[in-house]
């Protein structure tokens, strides 16, 4: 992939801060209850649902799902798989995203 240029910004691909210093919820946990290592069906279900609650209580919630979704992550992230990134992209953002412009523009 060297030499070509996504658009992307080496600041915007770079993991962020608060992951990179382990300072968010997943800071002492395993990186492939989160990024997966193949798992299919029940398993991938089961591990994601782990990671997701996991996510549920970091502080960085918000701010790692966005990254992930702007980045294009796969696993794991904010509390959300890829499948719910896409989606959000295709909807023009998350459900709750969309509710708070919402009631900023009422
Ligand atoms: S939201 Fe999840 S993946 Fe992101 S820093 Fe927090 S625990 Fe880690």
């Amino acid at each position: 992939m060297s030499g070509v240029d996504t658009g992307m910004s080496r600041a915007v691909r770079a993991y962020p801060v608060f992951i990179a210093k382990g300072r968010g919820a997943c800071g002492d946990a395993d990186p492939d209850l989160f990024t997966g290592y193949g798992d299919r069906g029940q398993n991938r279900r089961k591990r994601e649902a782990v990671a997701k609650a996991v996510c549920a209580g970091c502080p960085f919630r918000l701010e790692c799902r966005r990254w992930a979704t702007d980045t294009l992550q796969q696993g794991i992230w904010g509390g959300t798989d890829e499948t719910e990134r896409a989606m959000a992209r295709h909807h023009g953002g998350f459900l709750d995203e969309r509710l708070a412009a919402a009631r900023r523009a009422a």
